[in-house]
């Protein structure tokens, strides 16, 4: 391959990965930039609804993916605020609404591990774990220059480098940020119970406290607080922390044991003010992200990519210049992102906000689900709780 490309991607996180191995798929030329040798783990996993998991299949990557999670056949809901007036424990599950699960979760690690092996193997796309440096763009292109010195040129540039975007910056994107009182401690867990692939949701006055299944039994560890109290957290020995998790999971899987690595990550909003400018478009991080809530994020970024792949294949197969494929990008995308983005920050909000008549609210509209199963499966289907777990009405 020579150093002029259809597209240069930046970013070997998932949703970079995703971008550059769909583009080569549909026959475009792609350089993919900043694709690790061995991914950094944190700890952290995602779960992926069903859209994304299709989507994922078309990559060729799906089956090897779940090989390394776990389905989530239904959730848990176990209140621990300390509330004056308390939700009940609510379970939904997905065979209530003829589905097998809602979705699977996957260590992030192993995502960016299979999607990278997937990216070296991929005809017509080029992978470096150099980083951006600087480019620019005009009518005739983009000129960009890597951290190794290299020139590169191609029609347009994806930025998929995360939160700290330097694609977005150089493009002159601007972008709104809100931050949260919040960090999540992140990290997999060994238990002697069977997870049974449920997903255990404890809900304390700092967020949620997550265990969420994943290959081998183990489970991954979401669990929301102060940021300076992550900090300290994640300092403590590991007996120490593991005495930590025990005493707020209630025994629910027996005494815990921590494996592999444990994180800390400091939790906001963010929002770019445009998708695209020019000839230069943002997907994934780069361009929205929020806490933990609803499991929204990756699955977000994945809608990005599926929209801007398909909208740049039709453009190359139509023989149209690639970078008039942009702004349709950006039409299909924008009101999806600023309506999940305000709906993440409420719930989010309202979790936090130590107030009664929220309590009573939830504990009352817990309650309804539990109890009725008919409403529970009409909110599951269609309601509040389609939406963030992005399940399907059954045909
Ligand atoms: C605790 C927690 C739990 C979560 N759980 C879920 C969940 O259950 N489901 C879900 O869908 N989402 C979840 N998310 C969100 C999900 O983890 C993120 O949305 C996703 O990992 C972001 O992927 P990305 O590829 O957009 O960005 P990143 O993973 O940040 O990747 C950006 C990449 O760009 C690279 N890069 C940066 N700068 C440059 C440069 N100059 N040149 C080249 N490369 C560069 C970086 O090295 C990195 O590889 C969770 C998030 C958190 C914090």
């Amino acid at each position: 391959m020579g150093t002029h490309f259809d597209c240069i991607v930046v970013g070997g996180g998932a949703a970079g990965l995703a971008t550059a191995i769909g583009l080569a798929r549909g026959g475009l030329s792609v350089k993919a930039l900043g694709v690790p040798d061995a991914p950094h783990d944190d700890g952290r996993s995602a779960a992926l609804f069903e859209s994304s998991l299709e989507f994922l299949a078309t990559l060729g990557v799906v089956e090897e993916l779940k090989a390394h999670g776990a389905p989530l056949r239904a959730i848990r809901l176990i209140d621990i605020t300390g509330a004056l007036v308390r939700a009940p424990t609510t379970t939904f599950k997905a065979s209530e609404i003829g589905q097998d699960a809602f979705g699977w979760n996957i260590p992030n690690a192993k995502i960016v591990e299979v999607m990278s092996a997937a990216a070296r193997t991929t005809p017509g796309l080029s992978v470096s774990a150099t980083f951006l440096d600087r480019f620019t763009q005009d009518e005739n292109g983009i000129t960009l220059m890597t951290k190794g010195g290299e020139t590169l040129t191609a029609d347009i540039l994806i930025g998929a480098d995360g939160q700290k975007s330097r694609v977005r910056e150089g493009a002159g994107i601007g972008h709104r940020v809100k931050p949260y009182p919040q960090a999540a401690i992140t990290c997999r867990l060994h238990h002697p119970k069977d997870h049974e692939d449920i997903s255990l949701e404890f809900h304390t006055r700092e967020g949620p406290f997550t265990f969420v299944p994943v290959a081998d039994g183990l489970s991954a560890l979401v669990w929301i607080m102060r940021p300076e109290k992550a900090e300290a957290m994640v300092k403590l020995p590991r007996a120490a922390l593991e005495d930590e998790i025990n005493r707020r999971a209630t025994n629910a899987l027996g005494p815990v044991k921590i494996d592999g690595p444990v994180a800390s990550v400091p939790l906001q909003k963010l929002v770019a003010n445009a998708l695209i400018a020019g000839r230069v478009a943002l997907v994934g991080e780069a361009a929205h992200a929020f806490p933990p809530i609803g499991a929204q994020g990756l699955n977000l970024g994945l809608k990005d990519v599926e929209a801007i792949v398909k909208r740049l294949i039709a453009a190359k197969k139509a023989g149209e210049p690639l970078a008039t494929a942009l702004p349709h990008y950006a039409r299909d995308r924008r009101i999806d992102v600023e309506a999940r983005s305000a709906g993440v920050d409420v719930l989010n909000s309202a979790l936090i906000a130590n107030s009664l008549p929220f309590d009573i609210a939830r504990a009352a509209g817990l309650a309804v689900l539990r109890d009725v199963a008919p409403i529970r499966r009409l909110a599951m289907r269609i309601g509040g709780w389609r939406s963030p777990f992005g399940i399907k009405k059954p045909a």
